[in-house]
């Protein structure tokens, strides 16, 4: 079978390599779709895990069941939540499988992944309907963070982003109002349209020490920084102002798929509007080529094996 390969910075190659088999508690999956994730990007690169198995927004369907497997069979559509889906076949075990319900199409599974990252988030923000929020950063994460929002009820969301195509996609998904942060002082753009309070919550979702600084200088007193950006970097805090005003700050890491499947089935959301190009295997290179331009208009690709 095919399976791309990493073997260092920008350089990814698609070789021949054996077909996994299914070991106790694990099943074989054909994999229709896997999303390119931003943390495939910093990987690609900066060349953190070179030759490590990569690619984990994968949907698929189960075509093999190891021994002592309960709950999956073949044909099974799934989403493994397991590395090693840039190829055609992946192994994954039985407790990193969801089924995949029969009203979803393969599309919107392949951008459940990053959904349930921000249904994470928001989660572990205990956030209440009538708040006001910030996102900094409309890559994937941060669009999907808008769709979590909009889906607890919070109907009044900013967005900051350097690329127009993502602020246009962030104004379709429902953003009240977006800015080019390079553009625009994003703490004054916030607090004129708070009168003159800051937002209650500000997402941080690039990964860089311009966004966090947005974000913490946007809350109000006493609000609340999400940080779901991958940092590479240090980067210095401005810590008298953060506590004199009281900013609570929180990581988060983590994923809640069985929330952005409710929300899927419940509240009719569309995650996969930020699909904007679908390739095959063959051509991964040329996706992350896409995906790491300075001037990139794709926001998720998904591979096709
Ligand atoms: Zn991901």
């Amino acid at each position: 079978m095919k399976a791309a390969v990493f073997y260092g910075v920008q350089d990814i190659r698609v070789v021949e390599v054996a077909k996994p088999r299914p070991m106790a508690g694990e099943v074989l999956v054909k994999v229709k779709y896997c999303g390119i994730c931003g943390s495939d990007l910093h990987e690609y690169r900066h060349g953190l895990f070179p030759e490590s198995p990569f690619g984990h927004e994968a949907c698929g369907e189960v075509v093999e069941v190891g021994a002592q497997v309960k709950g999956f069979r073949m044909g099974d559509r799934v989403l493994p939540f397991f590395k090693g889906a840039y190829a055609d076949y992946m192994v994954c075990p039985q407790e990193r499988l969801l089924g995949i319900p029969p009203n979803i199409t393969w599309e919107r599974a392949a951008v459940v992944e990053p959904l349930a990252v921000a249904a994470y988030s928001v989660k572990k923000g205990n956030l209440q309907s009538g708040i006001t929020a910030l996102i900094a950063g409309a890559g994937p994460v941060g669009l999907m963070t808008l769709l979590a929002l909009r889906c607890l009820g919070v109907s009044q969301v900013y967005v900051t982003e350097v690329l127009g195509p993502r602020r246009e996609k962030a104004k379709e998904l429902g953003a009240t109002s977006t800015c080019n942060p390079l553009e625009t002082s994003v703490s004054s753009w916030i607090k004129e349209r708070t009168a003159g309070r800051g937002v209650d919550v500000a997402f941080e979702s690039v990964g860089i020490e311009a966004t966090l600084k947005d974000c913490l200088t946007s809350v109000r007193v006493r609000g609340m920084v999400i940080v779901q950006g991958i940092f590479t970097d240090r980067v210095p805090i401005h810590m008298l102002g953060f506590v004199s005003r009281e900013t609570t700050m929180i990581g988060v890491n983590s994923a809640n798929p069985a929330l952005a499947l409710e929300w899927i089935e419940t509240q009719g959301i569309q995650p996969e509007r930020i699909v904007t190009r679908i390739l095959p295997l063959e051509k991964i290179s040329e996706a992350f080529e896409l995906l790491t331009a300075e001037k990139k208009r794709e926001i998720k690709v998904l591979i096709e094996p």
